[in-house]
């Protein structure tokens, strides 16, 4: 799967482009995920992830961060109850 799109928000999460959907991460799985992807320069102000709550593997508090190495303490990931194109891509990926 090819990344159009790399771009980090405010909130810290790395949303990705890829075949026309966004999908948000935390940095560092970004990083382990799809090393070499460049981000772009500037930032998203609010991304699917702080603003639609669709990312997994990242807290739903809105820090950005892993599920469970937030300061928050929460064990939950941000999660909506809709199409979920992470899954998909994940799915789909390797
Ligand atoms: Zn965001
Ligand atoms: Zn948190």
């Amino acid at each position: 799967m090819m990344v159009e799109f790399a771009k980090r928000c405010d909130c810290g999460a790395v949303t990705l482009t890829i075949n026309g959907k966004d999908i948000s991460m935390p940095y560092s799985q970004f990083k382990s995920e799809y090393p070499g992807t460049k981000l772009e320069p500037d930032k998203y102000f609010a991304c699917n992830y702080c603003v639609n709550h669709w990312g997994t593997d990242i807290c739903e508090c809105g820090s950005g961060k892993n599920v469970g190495k937030c300061k928050c303490g929460s064990k939950k990931s941000s999660e909506n109850n809709g199409e979920l194109p992470w899954k998909f891509l994940r799915d789909h990926q390797r």
